[in-house]
């Protein structure tokens, strides 16, 4: 994860106003800076400072992720690793056993329909204000990634509590392993776009093909299907993708609370920080990034916290799982097959040992 470069031109961007005013609301200091209105002059819906929003690199995270991305099928074929389309249907969950007596636990379970692309999430969706005074879903953004997913899991499943995670497509390709111990612990896997580019900045086209790589390259990594869950990167979005989710019947992801990951990078001060946000808000939607090792480090603090607080745990889930489409199974597919010429010539008129 690093910092792209924009470079888009902001005359080739589509403004549209966001319909609704009321679909947009600024929460007092703390949780949203006012700068962002300011800046907010293209018809986005976005809430906080967003320029600063960009996650950074964890510290031990390479410098570099691996130039390739992994291939699921070893096939030495020519034939082009099939996509396959996953089927919208109803999303089977066990809920996992829990052998700790004491654990914080997950109070509630709520299930979404997702048909028509409702917004969760008060700082940008005012429809659906479903959590009871108390009441807290975790969310985590920004992997699959090797230590601080796999540390995040762990703190989850020592207390028994299910979150909601948003990874990116590339994350994906390059860590799939990582991306099935999420759902193999029983959370939501939702998606984050392929390479997490500010869809607001970008022509119509440009965003949907990133929101449909990402659904497809992470589908297709978890050999499993999604939940028809969807947060824009950065939370940058207007009213035209807004409604091509909804088009696909896709929930958008917003946020009630900002754990602000991105700029305090120790855990007890990033513990401290949520929880004096969640104790003036009451309740909310907790937004963090699993590939910090600070935000990573925090989670069984937080956990505790929020149990000694008397908080209780809300897990999300999706009534049906997420449909991909066709043509972008197919482009992923063979973009991570690896690359095979039609006029090859044998190997050995090409590489001879000669010494
Ligand atoms: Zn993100």
């Amino acid at each position: 994860m690093r910092k792209l470069p924009f470079l888009f031109v902001a005359g080739a961007v589509t403004a549209v106003v966001a319909a609704g005013a009321g679909a947009w609301h600024v929460f007092g200091p703390g949780d949203v800076q006012a700068d962002a209105k300011a800046k907010n002059t293209k018809g986005e819906l976005t809430t906080a400072s967003i320029d600063t929003r960009w996650p950074k690199p964890a510290s031990n995270a390479p410098a570099e992720p691996a130039p390739r991305p992994q291939p699921v099928a070893a096939a030495p074929s020519a034939a082009p690793m099939q996509a396959q389309p996953v089927a919208e249907k109803r999303q089977a969950y066990v809920k996992p056993a829990c052998n700790n007596p004491n654990a914080l636990g997950v109070s509630r379970t709520v299930q979404i329909d997702t048909t028509g692309g409702p917004g969760l999430g008060m700082s940008q969706y005012r429809d659906y204000d479903f959590l009871q005074p108390g009441e807290v879903v975790l969310t985590f953004d920004d992997g699959p990634w090797p230590v601080t997913t796999p540390a995040v899991l762990n703190a989850l499943a020592a207390q028994c509590v299910q979150a909601v995670f948003f990874p990116i497509g590339k994350h994906s390709t390059w860590h799939p392993a990582v991306l099935k111990q999420v759902l193999a612990a029983g959370h939501s896997v939702g998606t984050h776009t392929w390479s997490h580019q500010n869809l607001a900045s970008k022509t119509p086209q440009e965003a949907k093909d990133e929101i449909e790589r990402g659904i497809s390259a992470i589908t297709l990594m978890a050999g499993q299907p999604l939940s028809p869950f969807f947060r824009f990167p950065q939370l940058r979005q207007n009213a035209e993708l807004k409604a091509y989710l909804a088009e696909r019947n896709i929930a958008a992801f917003s946020i009630d609370i900002d754990s602000e990951d991105f700029r305090i990078h120790k855990a007890d001060k990033l513990v401290a920080s949520m929880m004096e946000k969640l104790k003036k808000k009451g309740k909310g939607i907790l937004l963090m990034h699993d590939l910090h090792k600070w935000s990573a480090a925090a989670v069984p603090d937080l956990l505790a916290q929020l149990k000694a607080g008397g908080y209780k745990i809300v897990h999300i889930r999706a009534k049906d799982t997420l449909s991909t489409l066709p043509q972008y199974d197919a482009a992923i597919a063979a973009e991570l097959q690896p690359v095979r010429t039609s006029n090859a010539r044998p190997i050995s008129s090409v590489i001879q040992t000669v010494d």
